[in-house]
Protein backbone atom coordinates (compact mmCIF):
# COMPACT_ATOMS: atom_id res chain seq x y z
CA UNK A 1 0.00 0.00 0.00
CA UNK A 2 0.96 3.45 -0.14
CA UNK A 3 2.81 4.97 2.28
CA UNK A 4 0.86 7.98 3.40
CA UNK A 5 2.15 11.29 4.54
CA UNK A 6 0.61 13.76 6.52
CA UNK A 7 0.56 17.83 4.75
CA UNK A 8 -1.36 19.15 1.88
CA UNK A 9 1.49 18.47 -0.46
CA UNK A 10 1.14 14.66 -0.20
CA UNK A 11 -2.68 14.74 -1.60
CA UNK A 12 -1.91 17.32 -4.24
CA UNK A 13 1.08 15.12 -5.09
CA UNK A 14 -1.47 12.03 -5.39
CA UNK A 15 -4.22 13.61 -7.22
CA UNK A 16 -1.63 14.38 -9.95
CA UNK A 17 -0.90 10.84 -10.00
CA UNK A 18 -4.41 9.40 -9.86
CA UNK A 19 -5.62 8.07 -13.32
CA UNK A 20 -8.99 8.54 -12.77
CA UNK A 21 -8.62 12.02 -11.56
CA UNK A 22 -10.10 13.84 -14.79
CA UNK A 23 -13.36 11.85 -13.92
CA UNK A 24 -14.28 14.26 -11.39
CA UNK A 25 -15.18 16.91 -14.15
CA UNK A 26 -17.75 14.57 -15.67
CA UNK A 27 -19.69 14.74 -12.41
CA UNK A 28 -21.64 17.90 -11.00
CA UNK A 29 -20.34 18.86 -7.73
CA UNK A 30 -22.56 20.75 -5.38
CA UNK A 31 -21.29 24.40 -4.14
CA UNK A 32 -20.74 25.26 -0.76
CA UNK A 33 -22.02 28.98 0.86
CA UNK A 34 -18.76 30.61 -0.96
CA UNK A 35 -19.32 28.96 -4.04
CA UNK A 36 -16.65 26.19 -3.95
CA UNK A 37 -16.98 23.18 -4.54
CA UNK A 38 -18.36 20.95 -1.30
CA UNK A 39 -16.39 18.81 0.17
CA UNK A 40 -19.41 15.52 -0.60
CA UNK A 41 -18.81 12.43 1.34
CA UNK A 42 -22.13 11.18 1.37
CA UNK A 43 -22.05 9.47 -2.03
CA UNK A 44 -23.27 6.53 -0.30
CA UNK A 45 -26.57 8.10 0.14
CA UNK A 46 -26.64 9.82 -2.89
CA UNK A 47 -24.53 9.76 -5.77
CA UNK A 48 -23.67 12.80 -7.55
CA UNK A 49 -25.16 13.45 -11.18
CA UNK A 50 -23.15 12.56 -14.19
CA UNK A 51 -22.88 15.95 -16.49
CA UNK A 52 -23.91 12.85 -19.15
CA UNK A 53 -27.11 12.43 -17.11
CA UNK A 54 -28.95 15.02 -19.30
CA UNK A 55 -28.02 14.47 -22.41
CA UNK A 56 -29.17 10.66 -22.10
CA UNK A 57 -32.58 11.77 -20.25
CA UNK A 58 -32.49 14.17 -23.31
CA UNK A 59 -32.75 11.72 -25.89
CA UNK A 60 -35.62 9.99 -24.77
CA UNK A 61 -37.76 12.69 -23.97
CA UNK A 62 -37.09 13.56 -27.49
CA UNK A 63 -38.21 10.63 -29.07
CA UNK A 64 -40.97 9.96 -27.09
CA UNK A 65 -41.93 13.82 -28.43
CA UNK A 66 -40.99 12.99 -32.14
CA UNK A 67 -42.34 9.15 -32.52
CA UNK A 68 -44.67 8.62 -29.82
CA UNK A 69 -45.57 5.02 -29.38
CA UNK A 70 -43.69 3.84 -32.11
CA UNK A 71 -40.13 5.15 -29.96
CA UNK A 72 -40.29 1.45 -28.64
CA UNK A 73 -39.29 0.02 -31.98
CA UNK A 74 -37.86 3.34 -33.42
CA UNK A 75 -36.42 5.38 -30.82
CA UNK A 76 -32.34 5.40 -31.13
CA UNK A 77 -32.45 3.18 -28.18
CA UNK A 78 -35.44 0.84 -28.40
CA UNK A 79 -37.63 1.22 -25.23
CA UNK A 80 -38.84 -2.38 -25.87
CA UNK A 81 -35.52 -3.97 -24.97
CA UNK A 82 -33.57 -1.00 -23.33
CA UNK A 83 -33.60 -2.86 -20.11
CA UNK A 84 -31.21 -5.56 -21.28
CA UNK A 85 -28.39 -3.69 -22.01
CA UNK A 86 -28.35 -2.12 -18.50
CA UNK A 87 -28.95 -5.43 -17.65
CA UNK A 88 -25.47 -6.64 -19.04
CA UNK A 89 -23.58 -3.51 -17.82
CA UNK A 90 -24.92 -4.06 -14.73
CA UNK A 91 -23.88 -7.63 -14.66
CA UNK A 92 -20.35 -6.58 -14.51
CA UNK A 93 -20.62 -4.26 -11.77
CA UNK A 94 -21.68 -6.52 -9.50
CA UNK A 95 -19.44 -9.78 -10.78
CA UNK A 96 -22.63 -11.54 -12.58
CA UNK A 97 -23.89 -13.66 -15.79
CA UNK A 98 -26.10 -11.59 -17.97
CA UNK A 99 -28.85 -14.02 -17.44
CA UNK A 100 -28.65 -13.50 -13.71
CA UNK A 101 -29.54 -9.55 -13.55
CA UNK A 102 -31.95 -7.16 -14.17
CA UNK A 103 -32.92 -3.33 -13.55
CA UNK A 104 -36.63 -3.02 -11.93
CA UNK A 105 -39.09 -1.70 -9.41
CA UNK A 106 -36.91 -0.26 -6.40
CA UNK A 107 -34.97 -1.92 -3.75
CA UNK A 108 -37.38 -2.62 -1.10
CA UNK A 109 -40.15 -3.90 -3.72
CA UNK A 110 -37.58 -6.01 -5.36
CA UNK A 111 -36.29 -7.83 -1.90
CA UNK A 112 -40.07 -8.07 -1.54
CA UNK A 113 -40.60 -10.10 -4.66
CA UNK A 114 -37.34 -11.96 -4.23
CA UNK A 115 -38.43 -13.42 -0.91
CA UNK A 116 -41.96 -14.50 -2.75
CA UNK A 117 -39.78 -16.74 -4.25
CA UNK A 118 -36.73 -17.52 -2.13
CA UNK A 119 -38.69 -17.33 1.35
CA UNK A 120 -40.94 -20.05 1.36
CA UNK A 121 -41.62 -21.08 4.98
CA UNK A 122 -42.73 -24.23 5.98
CA UNK A 123 -44.45 -25.44 9.76
CA UNK A 124 -40.82 -26.36 11.13
CA UNK A 125 -38.83 -24.06 8.87
CA UNK A 126 -39.94 -20.24 8.63
CA UNK A 127 -37.40 -18.07 10.46
CA UNK A 128 -35.13 -15.18 8.87
CA UNK A 129 -31.49 -14.39 10.01
CA UNK A 130 -30.73 -10.93 9.89
CA UNK A 131 -27.56 -8.80 11.16
CA UNK A 132 -28.81 -6.94 13.76
CA UNK A 133 -27.99 -3.35 12.85
CA UNK A 134 -29.80 -3.98 9.37
CA UNK A 135 -30.77 -0.93 7.49
CA UNK A 136 -34.56 -0.51 8.90
CA UNK A 137 -36.19 -1.25 5.73
CA UNK A 138 -34.95 -4.31 5.42
CA UNK A 139 -35.68 -5.40 8.71
CA UNK A 140 -39.78 -3.86 8.23
CA UNK A 141 -39.60 -5.90 4.95
CA UNK A 142 -38.56 -9.13 6.32
CA UNK A 143 -41.41 -8.68 9.40
CA UNK A 144 -43.91 -8.20 7.03
CA UNK A 145 -42.94 -10.75 5.55
CA UNK A 146 -43.09 -13.16 8.60
CA UNK A 147 -46.25 -11.41 9.21
CA UNK A 148 -48.00 -12.13 5.75
CA UNK A 149 -47.32 -15.79 6.08
CA UNK A 150 -48.83 -15.92 9.43
CA UNK A 151 -45.86 -16.26 11.25
CA UNK A 152 -44.73 -13.71 14.72
CA UNK A 153 -42.49 -11.27 13.81
CA UNK A 154 -40.09 -11.68 16.90
CA UNK A 155 -40.43 -15.20 17.60
CA UNK A 156 -39.32 -15.87 13.57
CA UNK A 157 -36.40 -13.44 13.00
CA UNK A 158 -33.17 -14.37 14.39
CA UNK A 159 -30.19 -11.61 14.81
CA UNK A 160 -27.01 -11.89 14.20
CA UNK A 161 -25.57 -9.25 16.80
CA UNK A 162 -22.49 -8.08 18.07
CA UNK A 163 -20.86 -9.32 22.05
CA UNK A 164 -20.82 -7.30 23.98
CA UNK A 165 -19.09 -4.31 23.95
CA UNK A 166 -18.18 -5.36 20.07
CA UNK A 167 -19.30 -3.36 17.27
CA UNK A 168 -19.16 -5.77 14.52
CA UNK A 169 -20.64 -9.24 14.70
CA UNK A 170 -18.62 -12.47 14.95
CA UNK A 171 -18.14 -14.81 11.65
CA UNK A 172 -17.86 -17.40 14.90
CA UNK A 173 -21.57 -16.57 16.12
CA UNK A 174 -23.45 -16.81 12.58
CA UNK A 175 -21.81 -20.26 12.45
CA UNK A 176 -23.20 -21.20 15.69
CA UNK A 177 -26.69 -19.76 15.50
CA UNK A 178 -26.92 -21.82 11.87
CA UNK A 179 -25.49 -25.00 13.37
CA UNK A 180 -27.98 -24.66 16.24
CA UNK A 181 -31.17 -23.17 14.69
CA UNK A 182 -30.31 -23.99 11.27
CA UNK A 183 -32.83 -26.67 10.30
CA UNK A 184 -35.42 -23.86 11.49
CA UNK A 185 -34.28 -20.98 9.28
CA UNK A 186 -35.80 -20.74 5.88
CA UNK A 187 -33.64 -17.64 4.69
CA UNK A 188 -30.80 -15.59 5.23
CA UNK A 189 -30.59 -12.29 4.38
CA UNK A 190 -27.62 -10.03 5.09
CA UNK A 191 -26.59 -6.59 3.90
CA UNK A 192 -23.51 -7.24 2.11
CA UNK A 193 -21.47 -3.97 3.26
CA UNK A 194 -23.26 -2.97 6.56
CA UNK A 195 -24.87 0.38 6.16
CA UNK A 196 -24.01 1.66 9.14
CA UNK A 197 -20.54 0.30 10.02
CA UNK A 198 -19.20 -0.15 6.50
CA UNK A 199 -18.04 -3.06 7.11
CA UNK A 200 -18.35 -5.31 3.85
CA UNK A 201 -19.05 -9.13 4.63
CA UNK A 202 -17.82 -12.34 3.60
CA UNK A 203 -20.51 -13.16 0.94
CA UNK A 204 -19.45 -16.73 -0.08
CA UNK A 205 -18.66 -17.37 3.73
CA UNK A 206 -22.00 -16.85 4.97
CA UNK A 207 -23.42 -18.74 1.91
CA UNK A 208 -21.82 -21.37 1.98
CA UNK A 209 -22.67 -21.71 5.91
CA UNK A 210 -26.53 -21.18 5.36
CA UNK A 211 -26.17 -23.53 2.25
CA UNK A 212 -24.64 -26.38 4.66
CA UNK A 213 -27.84 -25.86 6.44
CA UNK A 214 -30.46 -25.69 4.34
CA UNK A 215 -31.50 -22.10 3.80
CA UNK A 216 -31.51 -20.26 1.01
CA UNK A 217 -29.54 -16.97 1.36
CA UNK A 218 -29.82 -12.99 -0.04
CA UNK A 219 -28.05 -9.93 0.23
CA UNK A 220 -29.13 -6.41 0.10
CA UNK A 221 -26.36 -4.86 -1.94
CA UNK A 222 -27.58 -0.92 -1.54
CA UNK A 223 -23.73 0.02 -0.19
CA UNK A 224 -22.35 -2.71 -2.34
CA UNK A 225 -22.94 -2.08 -5.71
CA UNK A 226 -19.95 0.04 -7.19
CA UNK A 227 -18.52 0.32 -4.04
CA UNK A 228 -16.55 -3.49 -3.57
CA UNK A 229 -16.13 -5.99 -5.93
CA UNK A 230 -19.35 -8.49 -4.83
CA UNK A 231 -18.54 -11.46 -7.01
CA UNK A 232 -22.19 -12.33 -6.78
CA UNK A 233 -21.99 -14.99 -8.94
CA UNK A 234 -18.75 -17.20 -7.09
CA UNK A 235 -20.67 -15.94 -3.88
CA UNK A 236 -23.49 -18.36 -4.58
CA UNK A 237 -25.75 -16.62 -3.72
CA UNK A 238 -29.71 -17.77 -4.53
CA UNK A 239 -30.36 -13.43 -4.43
CA UNK A 240 -29.77 -9.96 -4.34
CA UNK A 241 -30.90 -6.75 -4.81
CA UNK A 242 -29.40 -2.88 -4.52
CA UNK A 243 -30.41 0.23 -5.95
CA UNK A 244 -29.12 3.02 -8.32
CA UNK A 245 -28.90 6.30 -6.57
CA UNK A 246 -26.04 5.28 -4.07
CA UNK A 247 -22.45 4.56 -5.16
CA UNK A 248 -24.25 3.80 -8.69
CA UNK A 249 -24.73 8.15 -9.02
CA UNK A 250 -28.56 7.27 -11.00
CA UNK A 251 -30.65 9.87 -9.39
CA UNK A 252 -32.90 10.21 -6.41
CA UNK A 253 -35.46 7.17 -6.12
CA UNK A 254 -34.09 5.63 -9.90
CA UNK A 255 -34.72 1.95 -10.04
CA UNK A 256 -32.60 -0.93 -8.77
CA UNK A 257 -31.11 -3.21 -9.65
CA UNK A 258 -31.42 -7.52 -8.92
CA UNK A 259 -29.79 -10.86 -8.90
CA UNK A 260 -31.24 -14.45 -9.24
CA UNK A 261 -28.42 -16.73 -9.55
CA UNK A 262 -28.47 -18.81 -12.63
CA UNK A 263 -28.66 -21.97 -11.07
CA UNK A 264 -32.51 -20.88 -10.75
CA UNK A 265 -32.85 -19.52 -14.42
CA UNK A 266 -34.79 -21.93 -15.76
CA UNK A 267 -36.86 -23.20 -12.59
CA UNK A 268 -40.21 -22.77 -13.61
CA UNK A 269 -41.62 -24.28 -10.58
CA UNK A 270 -40.35 -21.34 -8.18
CA UNK A 271 -43.15 -19.46 -6.80
CA UNK A 272 -42.95 -15.98 -7.81
CA UNK A 273 -45.43 -13.19 -8.91
CA UNK A 274 -45.91 -12.47 -12.39
CA UNK A 275 -46.39 -9.36 -15.14
CA UNK A 276 -46.69 -9.47 -19.18
CA UNK A 277 -42.79 -8.69 -18.38
CA UNK A 278 -41.73 -11.84 -17.01
CA UNK A 279 -43.77 -13.63 -19.93
CA UNK A 280 -41.60 -14.84 -22.87
CA UNK A 281 -39.96 -11.77 -25.18
CA UNK A 282 -41.16 -13.25 -28.33
CA UNK A 283 -44.46 -13.79 -27.87
CA UNK A 284 -45.44 -11.16 -25.07
CA UNK A 285 -47.14 -9.22 -27.24
CA UNK A 286 -49.55 -11.55 -28.95
CA UNK A 287 -51.01 -11.29 -25.60
CA UNK A 288 -51.75 -14.83 -25.92
CA UNK A 289 -53.64 -16.74 -22.70
CA UNK A 290 -51.18 -18.76 -21.54
CA UNK A 291 -48.42 -17.65 -19.42
CA UNK A 292 -44.69 -18.53 -20.63
CA UNK A 293 -42.05 -18.09 -18.47
CA UNK A 294 -38.80 -15.75 -19.24
CA UNK A 295 -35.85 -17.41 -18.16
CA UNK A 296 -33.42 -15.72 -16.12
CA UNK A 297 -33.71 -12.65 -13.39
CA UNK A 298 -35.89 -10.72 -16.35
CA UNK A 299 -38.83 -13.50 -15.41
CA UNK A 300 -38.66 -11.53 -12.52
CA UNK A 301 -40.24 -8.41 -13.95
CA UNK A 302 -43.89 -7.74 -13.65
CA UNK A 303 -44.23 -3.81 -16.01
CA UNK A 304 -42.64 -2.20 -18.93
CA UNK A 305 -39.79 0.03 -17.16
CA UNK A 306 -39.46 3.56 -16.92
CA UNK A 307 -37.16 4.45 -19.81
CA UNK A 308 -36.30 7.95 -18.42
CA UNK A 309 -34.88 6.66 -14.88
CA UNK A 310 -33.50 4.21 -16.79
CA UNK A 311 -31.52 6.72 -18.93
CA UNK A 312 -30.49 7.86 -16.07
CA UNK A 313 -28.92 4.64 -15.17
CA UNK A 314 -27.58 4.28 -18.67
CA UNK A 315 -25.53 7.47 -18.44
CA UNK A 316 -24.02 6.09 -15.05
CA UNK A 317 -23.38 2.46 -16.24
CA UNK A 318 -21.44 3.92 -19.44
CA UNK A 319 -18.59 5.82 -16.75
CA UNK A 320 -18.19 2.36 -14.77
CA UNK A 321 -17.64 0.05 -17.74
CA UNK A 322 -15.22 2.72 -19.27
CA UNK A 323 -13.10 2.55 -16.07
CA UNK A 324 -14.12 -0.94 -14.57
CA UNK A 325 -14.56 -2.01 -11.05
CA UNK A 326 -10.72 -3.13 -10.57
CA UNK A 327 -9.53 -0.31 -11.32
CA UNK A 328 -12.47 1.59 -9.12
CA UNK A 329 -11.52 -0.48 -6.04
CA UNK A 330 -7.38 0.28 -6.58
CA UNK A 331 -8.13 3.86 -6.24
CA UNK A 332 -10.49 3.18 -3.86
CA UNK A 333 -8.19 1.44 -1.35
CA UNK A 334 -5.75 3.97 -1.34
CA UNK A 335 -7.91 6.91 -1.29
CA UNK A 336 -10.11 5.56 1.97
CA UNK A 337 -7.09 4.33 3.39
CA UNK A 338 -5.60 8.04 3.23
CA UNK A 339 -8.51 8.99 5.23
CA UNK A 340 -7.88 6.28 7.75
CA UNK A 341 -4.27 7.53 8.16
CA UNK A 342 -5.74 11.17 8.69
CA UNK A 343 -8.15 10.55 11.27
CA UNK A 344 -5.81 8.40 13.37
CA UNK A 345 -3.39 11.32 13.65
CA UNK A 346 -6.10 12.88 15.31
CA UNK A 347 -5.39 10.69 18.09
CA UNK A 348 -7.42 7.64 19.28
CA UNK A 349 -8.87 9.73 22.17
CA UNK A 350 -10.85 11.85 20.04
CA UNK A 351 -11.91 9.29 17.28
CA UNK A 352 -12.86 5.47 16.72
CA UNK A 353 -12.87 3.87 13.66
CA UNK A 354 -16.06 1.49 13.46
CA UNK A 355 -14.86 0.16 10.06
CA UNK A 356 -12.35 -2.32 9.71
CA UNK A 357 -9.30 -2.06 8.75
CA UNK A 358 -8.41 -4.77 6.50
CA UNK A 359 -9.18 -3.69 3.26
CA UNK A 360 -11.22 -6.82 2.42
CA UNK A 361 -13.93 -6.09 4.14
CA UNK A 362 -14.99 -2.87 3.67
CA UNK A 363 -15.69 0.01 0.98
CA UNK A 364 -14.89 3.37 0.85
CA UNK A 365 -17.07 4.50 3.38
CA UNK A 366 -15.61 4.71 7.00
CA UNK A 367 -17.79 5.41 9.95
CA UNK A 368 -16.04 7.21 12.57
CA UNK A 369 -17.35 7.29 16.27
CA UNK A 370 -16.02 10.73 17.69
CA UNK A 371 -15.69 10.94 21.48
CA UNK A 372 -18.24 13.30 23.34
CA UNK A 373 -19.38 14.46 20.57
CA UNK A 374 -22.98 15.58 19.27
CA UNK A 375 -25.02 16.49 16.39
CA UNK A 376 -23.65 20.40 16.49
CA UNK A 377 -20.49 18.70 15.12
CA UNK A 378 -22.21 17.50 12.48
CA UNK A 379 -23.74 20.40 11.84
CA UNK A 380 -20.74 22.82 12.35
CA UNK A 381 -19.43 20.56 9.39
CA UNK A 382 -21.64 21.32 7.40
CA UNK A 383 -21.18 24.90 7.82
CA UNK A 384 -17.63 24.71 6.77
CA UNK A 385 -19.03 23.40 3.69
CA UNK A 386 -18.12 19.12 4.57
CA UNK A 387 -21.52 17.05 3.40
CA UNK A 388 -21.26 14.44 5.95
CA UNK A 389 -23.75 11.68 6.83
CA UNK A 390 -24.68 11.85 10.79
CA UNK A 391 -25.79 8.72 12.88
CA UNK A 392 -26.80 9.20 16.29
CA UNK A 393 -25.35 8.59 18.74
CA UNK A 394 -21.87 10.09 17.60
CA UNK A 395 -21.01 8.63 14.55
CA UNK A 396 -19.90 10.49 11.12
CA UNK A 397 -20.41 8.54 7.77
CA UNK A 398 -18.08 9.68 4.85
CA UNK A 399 -17.33 8.08 2.05
CA UNK A 400 -14.77 8.90 -0.09
CA UNK A 401 -15.99 7.97 -4.05
CA UNK A 402 -12.82 6.91 -6.13
CA UNK A 403 -14.78 8.14 -8.85
CA UNK A 404 -15.36 11.99 -7.86
CA UNK A 405 -13.79 12.54 -4.56
CA UNK A 406 -9.98 13.47 -4.24
CA UNK A 407 -6.82 13.04 -2.00
CA UNK A 408 -7.39 16.77 -1.98
CA UNK A 409 -11.09 16.48 -0.37
CA UNK A 410 -10.19 14.19 2.25
CA UNK A 411 -7.47 16.18 3.20
CA UNK A 412 -9.56 19.34 3.66
CA UNK A 413 -12.12 16.70 5.47
CA UNK A 414 -9.77 15.83 8.28
CA UNK A 415 -8.47 19.33 8.41
CA UNK A 416 -12.04 20.67 9.16
CA UNK A 417 -12.49 18.50 11.34
CA UNK A 418 -9.68 18.71 13.01
CA UNK A 419 -10.25 23.01 13.42
CA UNK A 420 -13.80 22.37 15.45
CA UNK A 421 -12.36 19.94 17.29
CA UNK A 422 -10.27 21.97 18.40
CA UNK A 423 -12.39 25.19 18.67
C1 LIG B 1 -30.61 2.64 0.93
C2 LIG B 1 -31.10 1.35 1.42
C3 LIG B 1 -32.45 0.98 1.30
C4 LIG B 1 -33.47 1.91 0.71
O1 LIG B 1 -34.53 1.20 0.12
P1 LIG B 1 -35.41 1.83 -1.05
O2 LIG B 1 -36.38 0.77 -1.35
O3 LIG B 1 -34.48 2.14 -2.19
O4 LIG B 1 -36.03 3.09 -0.54
C5 LIG B 1 -32.82 -0.28 1.76
N1 LIG B 1 -31.90 -1.12 2.31
C6 LIG B 1 -30.61 -0.79 2.44
C7 LIG B 1 -29.63 -1.77 3.03
C8 LIG B 1 -30.16 0.46 2.01
O5 LIG B 1 -28.88 0.78 2.15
Amino acid sequence: MLNYKLGLDFALEQDKKDTLSSYRNQFHIPKDKDGYDCIYMTGNSLGLQPKQTKAYVNQELEDWATLGVEGHFDAKNPWLNYHESLGEQMAKVVGAKPIEVVVMNTLTANLHFLMVSFYQPTKTRYKILMEADAFPSDKYAVESQLRHHGFDDKEGLILWRPRKGEELANYNDIEAILETQGNEIALVMIGAVNYYTGRYFDLKRITQLAHNRGCMVGFDCAHGAGNVALNLHNSGADFAAWCTYKYLNAGPGSIAGCFVHERHAYNKKLNRFTGWWSHNKETRFKMRDEFDQLAGAEGWQLSNPPILSMAAIKASLAIFNEVGMDTLIEKSKKLTGYLEFLLKDLGEDTIKIITPSNLEERGCQLSIAVKNADKSLHNKLTDAGVISDWREPNVIRCAPVPLYNSFQDVYYLVERLKSILNE
